[in-house]
């Protein structure tokens, strides 16, 4: 190895390198990191006992006779391999994450301060009500926003993600129909827009399913729908924007042709963060919505935290609610625990839900103010169509118009270039960013879903789009070879997909096994 005139190291292997410039100079450090039972050795450990001496056994000849099998780190090597995974995980606290239909939006600290404050977090769910009014009392104001927010008369607290909440919802309306007797309603229309959550859930609550096609435009096809309403239809799913980042304008109508056959309206409010303090979906006939507070009101999600999907009830659904819930009486809170002369239909969790997202979501609700709130729903719509109009000459929207709080791609703008959907979310990674939502909705053909939230800016919409644009430029030069080596700039490069879902390795076994 010798340096050159300008510094420069110059050697055979130098050149065995692929040197691939990125646009946004953004290049990965992440450190490779074995598993922890790779690394350690069973005799190292992070502390060090002197040999007990003279101390008899109290096991009664119960001690282990075997290794118990697990790793020994010394205290800075434990300290390396779990900062190193950490590096591991893209979040939002890191970068742009695009992900559609995930709403990966900020989570303020100022929610993180407030549930941690002792009386939330160190309390118990079994500890006596009389103990924790103040929890109760949360739970409560919460419940009282979100029915002030989406114009129903009731919610249950309960569920514990969004599709938890389809559940609760489907049940209720389950139950509603078993009350009346209709046990020939067991069909459930769900739009092709619909997320896949929807009909998933309906299978499970015993319904069977009858697929709506989309319109060109994306929406509901109105005499598809028309023409599937008969006396056998327990409901509809419908997702609200749908899954292509459109308002369904038609929804007062469904909800009117719905109720017309005696059924139910479930509509999917995980994208409720598009219409917060704009449209209250109680004013357009639904009979039940789950919301996710993980993503419409900015409690972590992913691996930053578990879901809460609280479910609201219109009137002719709210007296099957699941239990627990608060109820008030003279200035006391206490939880409904049991179904005794009740139509409820059970209950559906050990407790009274996720206690750490609804203080997060309440202290994102009070912060905000209900002007704050809707300035966020606007924010977000406002960033979505910045993006979507200033890729649409180098990629292709897949529907013509404004959208709501996601862009929807489709790859006919790749059409030649030997670049698919999957190629061009790769090499995204190796520019710092994290891919969107790719291959779905299932109506547009290798789709790409970008939802960039309200939590950006402007100049950090510019990077993000410059970076877009210049992957679209580079496919359409025929730099084919660049994005079917993406990524190089990640520790383990490009993984084989196919055999990481078709073989996985979950376990980890020691070669002497
Ligand atoms: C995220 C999402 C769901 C499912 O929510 P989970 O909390 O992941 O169970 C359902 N529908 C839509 C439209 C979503 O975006």
């Amino acid at each position: 190895m010798s340096m050159n005139t300008q510094g420069r190291v110059t050697s055979p292997e130098a050149s065995t390198f692929i040197n691939v410039e990125t646009v946004s100079g953004n290049k990965g450090l992440a450190q490779r990191e074995l598993l922890i039972f790779e690394v350690g050795t069973p005799r190292r450990s992070g502390v060090d006992f002197p040999d007990i001496k003279g101390t008899k056994t109290r096991l009664g000849g119960m001690e282990r006779e075997s290794e118990i099998g697990l790793p020994g780190l010394s205290e800075p090597e434990v300290m390396r391999h779990y900062v190193r995974l950490s590096q591991k995980n893209f979040a939002i606290d890191l970068g742009v994450y695009p992900l559609g239909s995930c709403t990966m939006k900020h989570n303020p600290r100022l929610n993180e301060k407030m549930a941690r404050l002792p009386g939330f977090a160190d309390i118990h769910p079994l500890q006596p009500q009389s103990t924790v009014q103040g929890a109760l009392e949360l739970i409560d104001e919460l419940a009282d926003w979100i029915c002030k927010l989406t114009g129903m008369p009731a919610v249950a607290m309960s569920p514990k993600a969004g599709a938890h909440g389809e559940m609760c919802g489907m049940m209720a309306i389950r139950a509603a129909l078993d009350a009346k007797g209709a046990d020939q309603k067991r069909r459930v229309l769900v739009p092709e827009s619909a997320h896949g959550t929807n009909p998933a859930t309906a299978v499970q609550c015993g319904f069977s399913i009858d697929s709506i096609p989309a319109t060109d435009d994306g929406r509901v096809d109105m005499d598809a729908l028309k023409a599937k309403l008969s006396d056998d239809v327990a409901g509809i799913m419908l997702t609200n924007p749908n899954t292509c980042g459109l308002f369904e304008r038609d929804i007062i109508e469904i909800a009117k042709l719905i109720h017309g056959v005696g059924g139910y309206f479930y509509c999917d409010g995980a994208n409720f963060n598009a219409l917060v303090g704009r449209v209250r979906p109680g004013d357009l006939g639904i009979d039940a919505m789950h919301l996710n507070l993980h993503k419409t009101f900015s409690t972590p999600h992913g691996g930053g935290g578990p879901g809460s999907g609280p479910t609201v009830l219109s009137d002719a659904l709210a007296p099957f609610a699941p239990v627990p819930y608060v109820v008030k009486k003279g200035g006391t809170y206490s939880l409904v625990e049991n179904t005794d002369g009740s139509e409820s239909f059970g209950r559906m969790t050990a407790f009274h839900g996720q206690m750490g997202m609804f203080t997060r979501a309440l202290s994102y609700m009070l912060s905000h103010g209900s002007d704050g709130l809707k300035q966020a729903t606007e924010d977000a719509v406002l960033n979505a169509n910045y993006v979507q109009a200033s890729l649409s000459d180098v990629m292709s929207p897949a529907y013509g118009g404004v959208c709501m709080h996601e862009a929807l791609f489709d790859d006919s703008f790749l059409a030649g270039t030997g670049v698919d959907t999957l190629d061009f979310a790769k090499a995204m990674i190796d520019e710092g960013y994290h891919p969107m939502t790719m291959y779905f909705p299932l109506v547009v053909h290798g789709a790409m879903l970008i939802e960039p939230t309200e939590s950006e800016s402007k100049a950090e919409l510019d990077r993000f789009i410059a970076v877009m644009r210049s992957l679209a430029l580079k496919a359409k030069a025929g730099e084919t070879e660049m994005f079917k080596q993406a990524p190089v700039h990640a520790p383990l490069r490009r993984l084989d997909e196919t055999r990481a879902a078709r073989k996985p390795v979950l376990r980890w076994r020691a070669e002497t096994e």
